[in-house]
């Protein structure tokens, strides 16, 4: 990071009148959660349990839910970073319509974004769905159940079964998320991406659909991306404080 990252980044903020977030990975590694992606990241290790195997075997759903019982010490202490502060600052004073995220942590929420203006492309971990009737569940109520029994519990009012309310590899990718997220990028006309690799696709579609409509791309990434040739403004720097010095600077006053 330089004093002349946040000026420039500054410089586009300023500039936009409709700006639309889109983050991954890499703003809640600067909270201490893991990317399960990267080398080393837990998938290198154990490979994810695709959605194919968790509907059809019941050995895979409590694999499942075992691991995802062991992160929740992890995911029930992390706090949103300085990084989803300025992001909640865009959004608050209006600059910044929507938060398109492939993070599955709620931490855009816990930073203060209203859910509806929070576009979860993978879904979200801290809660869980019913995959027959869609309604939510809670995690600890299953939790106690498995504890105490070894099995997951049945959904509650189908009788259904429970997962984490995640997008599985092998799982479709949501369409009503997916068709909010093209809107509101149809519709910026500053798309910033903030610690995102954009090598998951159809996700990393978007920035090249908002600069096919005109809008300005910037890209914040410790590596570089496939992306960053058609960007206006790339910087391999930490986030938080980047973007923290730069929303700073533009609300002042
Ligand atoms: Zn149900």
């Amino acid at each position: 990071m330089s004093r002349t990252d946040i000026e420039d980044l500054a410089e586009f903020l300023a500039a936009a009148r409709r700006i639309v977030v889109f983050t991954g990975a890499g703003i809640s590694t600067e909270s201490g959660i893991p990317d399960f992606r990267s080398p080393g990241g837990i998938w290198t290790k154990m490979a994810p349990i695709e959605f194919q195997d968790f509907v059809s075997s019941a050995e895979m759903r409590k694999e499942a839910w075992r691991r995802r019982f062991a992160m929740e010490e992890m995911f029930a202490t992390v706090k949103p970073n300085l990084g989803h502060e300025a992001v909640a600052a865009l959004v608050a004073k209006g600059r910044a319509s929507h938060v398109i995220t492939q993070n599955i942590d709620n931490l855009h929420q816990d930073s203060g974004i209203p859910a509806e203006q929070v576009i979860e492309l993978h879904g979200n971990t801290r809660y869980a769905k019913c995959l027959d009737c869609g309604a939510r569940s809670e995690l600890e109520p299953i939790r106690a159940h498995f504890d105490k029994t070894g099995e997951p519990p049945e959904c509650l009012f189908c009788a259904g079964m429970l997962k984490t309310a995640t997008i599985s590899f092998g799982q479709a990718m949501p369409e009503l998320e997916m068709g909010r997220a093209e809107s509101a990028t149809r519709a910026c006309d500053l798309f910033l991406v903030l610690g995102s690799s954009l090598v998951v696709y159809p996700a990393a579609g978007f920035p090249l659909l908002a600069k096919r409509r005109g809008a300005k791309l910037v890209i914040v990434n410790r590596e570089e991306t496939p992306q960053d040739d058609a960007a206006d403004l790339v910087l391999h720097s930490e986030i938080g404080p980047t973007l923290k010095g730069a929303v700073d600077r533009i609300t002042a006053g």
